[in-house]
């Protein structure tokens, strides 16, 4: 895939290595594999990579990184639990915490939806817990991998590593903010720790003047590449949104024309829904409309 927002010349993914860069991709996998931290099923070069471009080559940082996340994957139980889990409170919880991933951006990686502006806390923990919360995020992450990812690599004809995230603030308020901090900074840890280059780009949509204004002053303490990736936009965003995602692809309510049945964020429509052996539709009328006979590409088309 092209690289991200490098101005470098080699990116550090498959197909861009400098020599050095392979060297160490060669000797970071023979360690690994000498200590006994590689899977060779689970541990492939993008993955390894994006270990590797997180701690910017640097051998030693890569595989504290990796061990330390092979290490929480096996405490955590992540194999078993993306097996087992079973999110029953799944349509409950889009009323209170909306968020999803709904079709894809123009480089065509799959777009991720978080609208934590309209999270109600209180009732969210009547029908849930943070530690369930905590778990659907990382089973969310593994799905990402094992197939919205691969299936979006394959409809456009190259590799899709990272995904586009939307984070809607709207309605978000200091004292809703703070009660969900604890829940956000422990995700977005697992996020960074477990699950390194993943984010391709990450608009922050209906931002407060304030969080701009800060934002302007964190920026600059950044890496560039992570800065660039990162657009934070007031109540006036359609515009820069479209010039990344497709009006087809990105839901009315943030100015496109997607009008999925059942709403956009409980369609989960990508495709990563498009065939039939990865059907993940789960829900109410498109669940119907496949009982009744129709193709799961139908019911796609017509959300
Ligand atoms: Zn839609």
């Amino acid at each position: 895939m092209p690289p991200a927002t490098t101005g470098q010349k080699y990116s550090g993914h498959i197909g861009s290595l400098s020599p050095q860069q392979a060297e160490t991709l060669e000797k970071f996998r023979r360690e690994l594999s000498d200590e006994g931290f590689y899977d060779k099923e689970r541990h492939d070069d993008a993955y390894l990579l994006r270990f590797l471009r997180a701690r910017r080559f640097d051998l030693a940082k890569a595989k504290k990184m990796f061990i330390d996340c092979e290490k929480w994957r096996k405490e955590f139980g992540v194999e078993n639990l993306v097996k087992t889990f079973d999110y029953t409170e799944h349509n409950e919880v889009m009323k209170y915490y909306p968020r999803y991933y709904h079709k894809t951006d123009k480089e065509g990686r799959p777009i991720y939806v978080e609208e934590i502006g309209n999270i109600d806390i209180k009732a969210l923990y009547k029908i849930t817990t943070p530690e369930r919360q905590i778990q659907n995020l990382v089973v969310e992450y593994e799905k990402l991998a094992a197939y919205r990812l691969p299936a979006c690599s394959a409809r456009h004809g190259k590799m899709i590593e990272t995904s586009c995230t939307i984070l809607d603030l709207k309605g978000v308020s200091l004292r809703s903010f703070s009660s969900v901090f604890g829940y956000v900074k422990q995700a977005s840890a697992i996020g960074q720790n477990y699950y390194p280059e993943r984010m391709g780009k990450f608009f922050i949509i209906n931002a407060p003047m304030l969080f701009s204004s800060v934002w302007s002053l964190v920026k600059p303490m950044l890496d560039e590449v992570t800065a660039a990736k990162i657009v934070i936009l007031g109540s006036k965003y359609e515009k820069v949104l479209l010039e990344y995602i497709d009006a087809d692809s990105l839901p009315t309510k943030f100015g496109g024309r997607c009008n999925c049945v059942n709403g956009c964020h409980m369609s989960d429509a990508g495709p990563w829904n498009e065939n039939e052996e990865n059907v993940v539709v789960g829900i109410g009328k498109e669940i119907e409309m496949i009982s009744n006979g129709m193709t799961v590409e139908k019911v796609v088309a017509q959300a």
